[in-house]
């Protein structure tokens, strides 16, 4: 039977090993946050690294490059090391540097290599747009029609994607596929080990966009021989909005000339040569460009350092339980009230968040921030609930359905019937 008390709930928090954690972060009282994987809530470590980089800043001026607990000119390096276990990487193949965006576009100069037949970049229907515009955006730089050489793995049901659908898509004409490893709507967790191997078999290179499972599911990207991987820092990492991005290049391309090259991909012993032929970094450092954001990479240092201590294996398994949790109590609450659970429900299948549908969705969402229950609306029908694991609890779930229970059996939702647009 299943326990839909308060008191189950708190019995739950009691036994969470994690729950320290959720002390560490700014929460704003009676206010329920479950958009930590469109942006992660400030936690005060964060907070402190951002405060000692300013500091550095005050009081050492140019120094604080070389001098002082975190060296800027190294920082990059360091948090892509501190990043590497979130990724199953090594040090080397991990920098922290750009954004999502920035480090597909690069990576794609760098590695997509149309020759002969194999002139054809891979991708999905349900791709975040950004991703897609930036495939498209490269396909053009090289001369070629994104209409012909931009191939999308269709969704069945508008929600997911088959795996069998993306192997069979992996032609002879595909250079490189550029999949997500969790879906950004749905949370669909994709089988990338399976995905690496069969890409590795056909001689396809594959990038992944990490930006939904970083800092929620466990990645073993040397393991599955996944070619690079972009991910973002504001997400479930926490790093703050415009955080920092990263990228991951697997060992076996190191030297590899970047596409868009820049003086900070430069060898750290020798970009203060100032030669003008360039020497890149041996690792993924290679592939910066430009001089660090050092302001949007100092928090990064404070949350990254959470992760190292709660360990990503648990943090999944806090994941899993929260939104398992969830889901039995949606479906036990709010049962015949018209919700349906979009993403998948077994436990090697779905990421970070729950993909609640509903026709009403805009002005449920409505409703729920009306109530301090912060979720997230992606049109035109889903409600995205992201249990953060670090700093959400199983009794701010059972809160939340709480609230949403008594949203739909007032109809609140109503309210806001005639306003259209955007709710997140
Ligand atoms: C959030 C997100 C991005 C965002 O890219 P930015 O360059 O950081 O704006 C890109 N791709 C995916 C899949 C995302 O979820």
């Amino acid at each position: 039977m299943f326990d839909a008390t308060q008191e189950f709930a708190h019995a739950l928090d009691r036994d969470d090993p994690l729950a320290r954690f959720r002390e560490e972060f700014y929460l704003q009282p009676g206010r329920i946050y479950l958009d930590g994987n469109s942006l992660g809530l400030l936690s005060r470590r964060a907070e402190r690294s951002l405060g000692e980089i300013v500091e550095s800043w005050k009081i050492r001026g140019i120094d604080g490059w070389t001098e002082g607990g975190h060296p800027w000119f190294y920082l990059s390096e360091r948090l892509g090391a501190l990043a590497a276990p979130l990724l199953g990487a090594e040090p080397p193949e991990v920098i922290v540097t750009g954004s999502t965006t920035v480090n597909l576009h690069q990576l794609l100069a760098t590695f997509y290599r149309p020759a002969g037949r194999r002139t054809k970049i891979l991708a999905d229907e349900l791709a975040f747009p950004s991703d897609i515009y930036a495939i498209a955006g490269q396909l053009r730089l090289r001369g070629l029609d994104p209409a012909e050489h931009l191939l999308r793995v269709p969704s069945r049901d508008g929600r997911t994607l088959e795996e069998e659908d993306i192997l069979a898509a992996m032609t002879g004409e595909v250079a490189v596929a550029v999949l997500p490893t969790v879906l950004y709507r749905s949370g669909q967790l994709l089988d990338a080990g399976r995905i690496a191997a069969e890409a590795r078999r056909k001689g396809v290179l594959l990038g992944l966009d990490a930006s939904h499972s970083v800092g929620a599911v466990p990645h073993a990207f040397d393991e599955w021989g996944v070619d690079f991987a972009v991910w973002c820092g504001y997400k479930y990492l926490n790093g703050g909005p415009g955080a920092v991005g990263g990228l991951y290049v697997n060992r076996r391309h190191f030297g590899a000339l970047p596409g868009l090259a820049g003086w900070f991909g430069s060898d750290k012993e020798r970009q203060f040569d100032m030669e003008h032929e360039f020497a890149p970094a041996e690792g993924a450092g290679a592939y910066q460009i430009g001089t660090p954001h050092i302001l949007s990479a100092a928090p990064l240092i404070g949350a990254l350092e959470m992760f190292a201590e709660a360990g990503i294996g648990r943090l999944r398994e806090k994941s899993l339980r929260l939104t398992e949790y969830m889901m039995r109590l949606i479906e036990h609450e709010l049962a015949g009230m018209g919700f349906r659970i979009g993403n998948p429900r077994e436990e090697e299948r779905r990421g970070g968040h729950v993909a609640l549908e509903h026709e009403r969705a805009p002005g449920i969402c409505r409703a729920l921030k009306e109530r301090g229950v912060v979720p997230d609306f992606r049109a035109p029908d889903v409600i995205r609930l992201a249990p953060a694991p670090l700093y959400v609890s199983f009794a701010d779930v059972w809160e939340a359905v709480r609230r949403l229970k008594e949203i739909m059996t007032a109809r609140e939702y109503r309210r806001y019937d005639n306003r259209r647009g955007v709710v997140a």
